[in-house]
């Protein structure tokens, strides 16, 4: 390969890279992906983590929205993703929140038999209606050149607008909202893979809200049918069928760019690539990295924690535990100890109890247990810990890792009827099966600077009124500083998430340029 040409060359065989790299090849285009892993699909993966137990857990990302089906339908995708019986579960003080998918009349007096009255669940039901309005005007223009902020603004409700997109998020919740809890709730959509408080200046936390809400047009978060590793293992079919020439443990360490466009990629092995288009699916901070020059990348804030057990717990709410961990269980999320934790964190101590959300893939969708394990009732559970930034596990890795793990833990415990340590599977040498991962062990897995799940904090959609937009590439969010090297990644102007956004763009601006 020394010295050879490609047409197109994609660093990184996330599902991102998948994406890109199978629509340019349908249209024509030979290309060729590099992966610096042995496996593709990067954060859309499934592994068998604890040996001997037949659990094909999604390790990392867990569930599916931002995904829009015309990709799924423009590549063939045979996946199937599952709708949950319930939304979300508060456990509180031996009661609990609980929401509905489909919000009835349990949803109604689980707000009133909380707050008192049925002030909240008015205002929550208002506030949904005014998100989806939001979402069915944003939704559609996800897959299309970046708009205008201008034009989606002429289209919805204007003080709606104001108060998501250019006030802190927290004035908008705290007007809204009178219960601590529901504001917890409501708050966590903001908080997921973003460290930030509900008042900040930034307003990240505003952004990583609106990517919560607007997945297909309603925000539903959807089970992945066979685990996010089946997406993954769809994206390599579509990809192989489409010969796109695609090659594993062979990670790039250089990119020179080229005096017209495209550039010189040197690969770990020591070969070299050029091309005259590069597409980047791997962070804007390792590309920074590649081309030699300084890089800021911003730190994931999050713990994963991957949990076998024998069967579920059961809830001091007296809930039961089929209801309560088959939707987003919140934990530790009233919005006082969001702001709590946040600051702990700020001051580099681990918030214990950790505000985490868990999940059960198996309540939903069985199919990634072995029949054995589903016949005695195991269960997997995914925990995700909010407000643990890398920077608190930097000079002890494993022993921040190990209070991490016991922060989280304590947070499940605090709402279970009995010791969750019974119910844990044990692995092959006896040990429970918890897989904790901080920030620090994602990024040693999957390359993502800093541990942070989207490359960087999330950008919004759509393009400021006053920005002089002239290639193709920047009408479609995807550019970079150099002519032909394009991000097909999270990092893309929407591209964060398990949605092939940033593939499907940098894919469409590689095909406007033709
Ligand atoms: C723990 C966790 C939980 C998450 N949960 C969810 C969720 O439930 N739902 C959701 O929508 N999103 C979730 N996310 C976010 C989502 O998974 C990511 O935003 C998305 O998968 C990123 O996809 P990508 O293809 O752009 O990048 P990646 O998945 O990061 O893939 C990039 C690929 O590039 C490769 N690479 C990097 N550097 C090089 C190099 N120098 N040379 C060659 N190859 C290289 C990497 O090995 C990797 O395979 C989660 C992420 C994490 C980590």
């Amino acid at each position: 390969m020394t010295g050879t040409r490609s047409e197109i060359v994609v660093i990184g065989g996330g599902h991102n890279g998948l994406v890109a790299a199978t629509y340019l090849a349908r249209a024509g285009h030979q290309v060729t992906i590099f992966e610096a892993r042995d496996e593709l699909g990067g954060a859309v993966a499934s592994k068998e983590v604890f040996e001997g137990v037949a659990a094909r857990l999604s390790r990392f990302s867990y569930l599916v929205s931002l995904l829009p089906t015309s990709i799924i339908n423009d590549l063939g995708l045979r996946v199937e993703l599952r709708s949950r019986q319930v939304k979300s579960y508060t456990p509180v003080d031996g009661t609990g929140l609980l929401v509905e998918r489909q919000e009835g009349r349990p949803t109604r007096d689980s707000f009133q038999a909380l707050t008192g009255n049925d002030r909240e669940y008015r205002a929550w039901s208002a506030f949904e209606a005014e998100l989806q309005e939001l979402a069915a005007v944003i939704e559609p223009t996800l897959t299309q050149p970046l708009p205008r902020a201008a034009d989606l603004r002429a289209r919805v409700d204007q003080e709606f607008w104001s108060s998501v997109v250019e006030r802190p998020l927290g004035q908008l919740i705290e007007a809204r909202f009178a219960d601590d809890i529901v504001r917890g709730v409501v708050l966590t959509d903001a908080l997921i893979g973003t460290f930030s408080s509900a008042h900040d200046a930034s307003l990240r936390q505003n952004r990583c809200f609106l990517y919560h809400m607007i997945g297909n047009g309603n925000g539903e978060w959807k089970v992945p049918v066979g685990g996010m590793g089946t997406v993954a293992a769809e994206l390599v079919r579509v990809a192989q069928e489409a010969k796109v020439s695609i090659n594993t443990g062979c990670g790039v360490d250089a990119i020179k760019p080229l005096a017209g466009d495209g550039a010189t990629v040197s690969l770990a092995n020591g070969q070299s690539i050029s091309a005259a288009t590069i597409l980047v699916n791997c962070a804007p901070a390792t590309l920074q990295r590649l081309l030699g020059k300084p890089s800021d990348a911003q730190a994931g804030s999050q713990t994963k924690i991957n949990i076998v057990v024998r069967r579920l717990p059961r809830f001091r709410s007296g809930v039961e535990p089929a209801l309560g961990f088959s939707g987003t269980l919140h934990l530790g999320q009233g919005y006082g100890r969001l702001q709590q934790a946040y600051e702990d964190a700020l001051t580099g101590q681990i918030p214990d109890p950790m505000p985490c959300e868990i999940y059960c893939h198996t309540l939903t969708d069985g199919s990634i247990l072995d029949p054995e394990l589903r016949a005695a009732g195991c269960h997997t559970l995914t925990l995700f810990g909010m407000h643990t930034p890398a920077s608190l596990f930097t000079s002890d890795p494993a022993g921040s890792r190990e209070r991490a793990k016991d922060a989280a833990l304590r947070s499940l415990q605090s709402v279970l009827a009995e010791p969750l340590e019974p119910c844990l599977a044990l692995d092959r040498r006896g040990e429970p099966c918890i897989e904790v991962m901080t920030p620090l062990d994602i990024e040693a897995e999957l390359g993502m600077p800093g541990g942070h799940i989207f490359h960087g904090d999330l950008a919004w959609p759509w393009l400021a009124d006053d920005a002089s937009v002239t290639t193709a590439a920047e009408r479609w969010g995807v550019a970079t500083d150099h002519r032909g090297i394009l991000l097909c990644g999270s990092g893309a102007i929407r591209g964060g998430a398990v949605s092939g956004l940033g593939g499907h763009n940098a894919a469409m601006a590689v095909l406007e340029d033709d």
